[in-house]
């Protein structure tokens, strides 16, 4: 398999706020949907670090207890050669595969890298953001987005009881406020 680098803003080796149970999580580096009230401005700009899929595939697969893996952004798909080559590592392990995507399942499905890049994961969160429909709880954000089950493996209900948020505090002191909170304000 070649080889794609994949330019990512942060991983995170333990959540709970981004999906059911304990999950990794990868935040990709870059987006041009330009959601009003987005929560990750500064993943907008291109950038990041270049790594490898298998480089991150491996730090997801050491990681011991967690039930599935994250790829949140940024846009996910506006690099979909390297996330398709991360999940079709991450799949053979049996850990679930949940993307967060500002496009809709239309504008995934009509665009044949973006379909590709998501054959191998169990749900999409799709659409863009909407801050006056901003839901208060789950993975959605805001109602208009939509939950695509490409697999049976994840049901609405599991993904709607997700915590609005969490404060991640690591061992070197890092602080990581992630979720779909509302905390700074919008
Ligand atoms: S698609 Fe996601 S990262 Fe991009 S602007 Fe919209 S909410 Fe923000």
């Amino acid at each position: 398999m070649a080889l794609t680098a994949w330019q990512v803003h942060a991983t995170l080796s333990r959540s709970a706020a981004n999906g059911p149970g304990t999950r990794f999580v990868v935040w990709t580096q870059g987006c041009s949907l330009g959601c009003e009230g987005c929560f990750n401005p500064e993943t907008h700009a291109p950038g990041g670090t270049p790594r490898s899929p298998a480089d991150v595939a491996a730090e997801a697969l050491a990681e011991p207890g967690v039930e599935g893996v994250t790829i949140s952004g940024g846009e996910p798909l506006e690099q979909p050669e390297p996330l398709r080559e991360f999940c079709a590592l991450i799949r053979p392990s049996g850990l679930g595969i949940i993307v967060l995507s500002g496009f809709s399942r239309a504008e995934i499905e009509a665009n044949p890298r973006r379909l590709a890049a998501v054959q191998d994961v169990d749900m999409v969160v799709a659409g863009r953001y909407n801050p006056r429909l901003y839901l208060g709880a789950g993975l959605r954000g805001s109602s208009n987005k939509e939950y695509w089950a490409i697999t049976p493996r994840y049901r609405e209900e599991d993904l709607a009881a997700v915590p609005e948020g969490e404060v991640v505090i690591s061992a070197d002191g890092t602080v990581t406020v992630t979720g779909m909170h509302a905390w700074g304000g919008r």
